[in-house]
């Protein structure tokens, strides 16, 4: 488990990162959780949310609407009596147990997902539906709840993503950004790459100093504006 700390002593802690990254964000006894992960890793996101003390969570945010965040949502929100937020526009989905609707941001990707016709993974991939709490919509101020932060919508990997902002210094992004690769940041699958380019910029634009993913390692803030950088150079921008 990794943790951060913020200069207000908020910590943030890595508490799974196999199939999805999960994060528990702490701040004075309250707990917020950052998506969820798959079916299969369940037993280890409740022994990490046990051990940690946590009977009870005041947020659960999802990122966004796919499996690989939404499989232990419903679980979770009943388990830790966590309300969840997601993005109004993917509200529906969650309450259906459906997946957002995704494209290659890259060639490889293009390829694969038109071999498989993966757009229509949610047909292949329905999760538990569960309700949705609290719809975001822009920004989703969180100070009510007891933290220093907030929710922001970060379209492109899917339109209605969003990411969460703590204290203006490290952010959680979801699919927004990738984390596999060797200093990338372009995450393969994506609604719009282009409309993810610019969350790049608005991510940017929250002074944020770290930016944590939901696959693979966390990106500096070097690493992004460098991203920023060379697809403004790129002309065409990459197409979708
Ligand atoms: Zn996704």
């Amino acid at each position: 488990m990794i943790t951060w700390t913020t200069k207000n002593g908020v910590e943030i802690s890595r508490i799974l990162s196999r199939r999805c990254n999960c994060y528990v964000v702490r701040h004075r006894g309250r707990f917020l959780l950052v998506d969820t992960s798959r079916r299969m890793e369940r037993e280890n996101l409740t022994q990490a949310l046990d051990s940690l003390g946590i009977t009870r969570l005041s947020l659960l945010v999802l990122t966004h609407c796919h499996f690989d965040h939404t499989e232990n949502a419903a679980f979770v929100r009943q388990r830790f009596k966590a309300s969840i937020a997601v993005h109004t526009s993917e509200a529906p989905l969650l309450e259906a147990g459906e997946n957002a609707a995704i494209c290659g941001t890259v060639w490889p990707t293009r390829l694969l997902i038109r071999a498989v016709t993966a757009r229509h993974i949610h047909r292949f991939f329905r999760y538990r539906q569960t309700g949705a709490d609290i719809r975001v919509q822009g920004r989703f101020d969180l100070g009510a709840l007891g933290f220093p932060g907030y929710l922001l919508h970060t379209p492109g990997h899917t339109g209605g993503s969003v990411s969460l902002i703590v204290d203006n210094e490290i952010a959680m992004v979801g699919d927004a950004m990738f984390g596999v690769f060797k200093n990338g940041v372009l995450t393969p699958f994506g609604a719009d790459a282009g409309q993810m380019v610019r969350t790049w910029k608005t991510l940017l634009d929250t002074d944020c100093r770290l930016f944590l993913p939901a696959h693979g390692k966390a990106r500096t803030r070097d690493m992004v504006e460098q991203a920023w950088r060379r697809r403004q150079d790129a002309s065409p921008l990459i197409g979708h």
